[in-house]
């Protein structure tokens, strides 16, 4: 092993290429290419194979990376895949979407001194490989077990979940009120981040594998929840969150503002070859404006950076504390700013300015003040700092919050906490309603594909005993 192994002291890192910015920046294509085959091993023989691997640790899905650097950095892909496959259901994806710096590589030992191993590049690399060699193959069962289940979501949560009880035998029948399959990943996260060729080969496995999909059917108004659950021996709800965080104020019913996710899913859409009368229109496409987007998370990173690649003219974004206080990955934040963005840190929208549309955003600059309980410092207005951002066309990224599902799903005992996410026991995943469980944003809030993907697994793990408990307690009656 020494051979292969422990080079991070002789081979520096080295991430996969960047395209350049003057040809990304005109183009909806993932911006990172992939590694070559000996750059994949060469990076994966950096990893010390620590004792204590702290990167699996910091891995929300406890990936077994060591073992799969060390098999990869020998050339036995096949068994990578095998390895990195057995906890991840999307590794591929995680490879280019997880906030790596914050997760894995994070913690990875040789961080400090040698610059971590490139983990999330060469996860993806493996299921890319497998993918191309044929390796990858639909997770069938072996024999039916007859008992069925019923999951509201076809995002990560969901789709995790509906693999692994497929595998297990159960008939699986997934609903959607989207018209495809992928959640987020398919409608929110743009193409530059995540080719959306990826999540469409995915559906396809798991449609081979016998999962049947219900598209265009939202669960409440479209079909009564009772009837739903009547339909299957388990349920789970995984609806993720999309009520947007509204910035009221004078002017902020004014056409020309509009709701991030509305936009992100407009541009996805014309990607995808759909028709979106509201881009013909012009009123969700950035071209030749002014653009400002308002918010410091991922979902603004993915909205400038989307304005950029439409055309606009020019794209600022407002964010109320400093570029340190950011919730967004700084590698998104790099990447814009390589991009053309103009950050405006420290400040905060008043009121929407305009006549008929509007023409500019009244903004005004905050002061950070002291940290509160949770150690974030609080921001204030300084008096007489307004001042006026002209803009054509407005985005507001303020984050999200559950829908009422009680309400929706006319089930006033479907409990749920504070913030509106749904009460889960934290061990069984299930909810206050008996065989109904729920994983993914909807009990979390808004997280990450990762996190929605382990919960999603345990969620299932949790309803398939459930389901072996009820049949074993049926034949001792
Ligand atoms: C713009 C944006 C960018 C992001 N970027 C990243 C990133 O780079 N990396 C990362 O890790 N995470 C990212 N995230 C977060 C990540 O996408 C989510 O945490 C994750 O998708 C949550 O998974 P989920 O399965 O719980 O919910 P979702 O992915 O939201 O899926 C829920 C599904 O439920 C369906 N649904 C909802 N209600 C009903 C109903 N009543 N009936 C039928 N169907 C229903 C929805 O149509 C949807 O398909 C991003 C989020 C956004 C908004
Ligand atoms: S799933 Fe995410 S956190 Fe885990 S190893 Fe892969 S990239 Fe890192």
């Amino acid at each position: 092993m020494a051979d292969r192994m422990l080079q991070f002291v002789r081979v520096a890192q080295k991430t996969p290429a960047k395209r350049d910015v003057d040809e990304r920046r005109f183009d909806f294509d993932e911006i990172y290419r992939s590694f070559d085959d000996s750059g994949a091993g060469v990076q994966a023989s950096r990893c010390s194979q620590c004792g204590v691997p702290f990167c699996s640790i910091h891995c929300p899905l406890s990936n077994n990376i060591p073992d799969w650097l060390k098999l990869t950095a020998e050339g036995r892909l096949e068994e990578a895949y095998e390895v990195s496959s057995a906890t991840n259901t999307f590794p591929e994806i995680c490879g280019r979407i997880c906030p790596q710096d914050r997760l894995c590589e994070g913690n990875c030992v040789i961080e400090k001194g040698f610059e971590s191993v490139t983990i999330g590049a060469v996860e993806r690399y493996i299921t890319d490989t497998a993918f191309e060699r044929g390796w990858v193959k639909a997770g069938k069962p072996r024999s039916e077990n007859g008992r069925s289940v019923g999951i509201i979501g076809a995002g990560p949560a969901g789709l995790a979940a509906a693999d692994l009880l497929r595998r297990w035998g159960y008939e699986v029948h997934v609903y959607d009120r989207y018209d495809r399959v992928g959640g987020l990943m398919i409608y929110g996260i743009p193409n530059f981040k995540l080719e959306k060729d990826i999540v469409l080969r995915r559906w396809r496995l798991l449609e081979e594998a016998g999962i049947n999909f219900h598209l265009g059917v939202d669960v409440g108004p479209g079909l009564p929840f009772g009837e739903l659950r009547a339909r299957h021996d388990s349920v789970l709800v995984a609806t993720g969150v999309y009520q947007a965080r509204e910035i009221g104020g004078v002017g902020s019913g004014l056409p020309g503002i509009v709701p991030a996710l509305t936009y992100l899913t407009a541009s996805n859409r014309i990607g995808l070859g759909d028709a979106v009368a509201d881009f013909a229109s012009g009123r969700l496409n950035a071209a030749g404006k002014r653009v400002v987007v308002i918010g410091g998370g991922d979902t603004a990173m993915d909205c400038v950076r989307t304005a950029v690649r439409q055309g606009a003219s020019s794209v600022q974004c407002l964010y109320r504390r400093d570029k340190a206080n950011m919730p967004g990955s700084m590698r998104e934040v790099k990447n814009a700013e390589e991009e053309g963005v103009e950050f405006v840190w420290l400040t905060a929208p008043e009121a929407f300015l305009g006549d008929n549309t509007v023409s500019a955003v009244r903004a005004v600059k905050m002061r950070l003040g002291m940290a509160d309980a949770s150690g974030r410092q609080s921001v204030e207005p300084a008096d007489g700092s307004h001042f006026n951002l002209p803009a054509d066309l407005a985005i507001k990224a303020l984050g999200f919050e559950p829908e009422d599902l009680p309400t929706a799903f006319g089930e006033a005992a479907l409990q749920v906490n504070a913030r509106g996410t749904l009460a889960v026991n934290r061990r069984s995943f299930m909810t206050s309603l008996p065989g109904v469980f729920a994983a993914g944003d909807i009990v979390r809030g808004a997280s990450l594909v990762v996190w929605a993907i382990r919960d999603g697994r345990d969620a299932a793990a949790q309803m398939h005993a459930h389901m072996q408990a009820a049949t074993t307690k049926m034949a001792a009656e």
